[in-house]
């Protein structure tokens, strides 16, 4: 017979259970490749944008390359619109990148309250201010890997500012109207906007990623709105088979859902 040892049992080492029912199967299960990228088909989505929006640009205001980074941090969940509304004051009140490193943050955030989220806003504002001034002679930086060293900046951010302050074509800007047309265009099926950018940069020219960014954003706001987009006056309306289009003059006999506007 065995003896029984003296002194406290052995700590139990707990057991990790898995219950499958709680995994998340869209954690692991790969996005499916988007099917509208043959060349041909990207070559007619950039005729239609070039048709519709020639000289498609930023609306952000701005007189340089700060200014327009100030802008672009306002323009997180806020309209251009309503930056627009704020921004000649502002610049008015800190005329130079130094101004805004030495605000008082409670005056940034009162002049950019309209704006929305402006307690992070102004810690953006101050943080990337200073670091201009510390770090970079008091010049917007002119690299990716710069601009993203500054408080409050992503790649959306770092984007705007190198393509349309600098001309330099760092990537596609990925706000919520490229993220939106993105999928209705079947140009990427991806959720998160750092792989959309990968996709789309796989496809588009390089040389048309400042251009093809702005006419995207522009198509968005104007014709390929979020709840119901007007695809009876888009140019692209042939070549789109999103599931959402409101108008559709494709053969009957192609399999695809289509809400007609009624
Ligand atoms: S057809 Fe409709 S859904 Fe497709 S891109 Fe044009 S507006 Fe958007």
């Amino acid at each position: 017979m065995k003896k029984t040892p003296k002194g406290p049992p052995p700590a139990r080492t707990p057991k990790t259970h898995r219950n499958p029912k709680s995994a998340n199967p869209s954690a692991t299960k790969p996005v499916p490749k988007a099917k509208g990228t043959d060349p041909v088909r990207v070559s007619a989505i950039l005729a239609g944008l070039d048709d519709a929006y020639p000289a498609a640009s930023c609306a952000l205001t701005h007189k340089n390359a700060f200014q327009l980074l100030i802008s672009t941090i306002l323009s997180a969940q806020c309209t251009d619109e309503r930056v627009n509304q704020v921004t000649p004051a502002l610049f008015k009140q800190y005329p130079m990148p130094h101004d805004f490193a030495v605000a008082d943050p409670n005056d940034m955030e009162a002049a950019i309250r309209p704006t929305g989220f402006f307690r992070n806003k102004t810690k953006s504002i101050l943080g990337a201010s200073r670091k201009i001034i510390d770090d970079f002679g008091g010049k917007v930086p002119r690299t990716m890997e710069e601009m993203l060293s500054l408080p409050g900046v992503a790649r959306k951010t770092a984007n705007v500012v190198l393509g349309t302050a600098f001309g330099i074509p760092s990537g596609v800007v990925v706000d919520t109207h490229v993220q939106r047309l993105s999928h209705r265009l079947d140009l990427s099926r991806q959720n998160d906007p750092k792989k959309i950018e990968q996709d789309l940069i796989a496809v588009i020219p390089r040389e048309r990623w400042i251009l093809f960014s702005h006419q995207l954003i522009w198509h968005g706001r104007k014709v390929c709105q979020a709840r119901r987009p007007k695809c009876i006056e888009c140019n692209l309306e042939k070549i789109c088979y999103a599931e959402d289009k409101t108008f559709s003059s494709w053969p009957a006999a192609r399999p695809r859902k289509v809400t007609i506007a009624r």
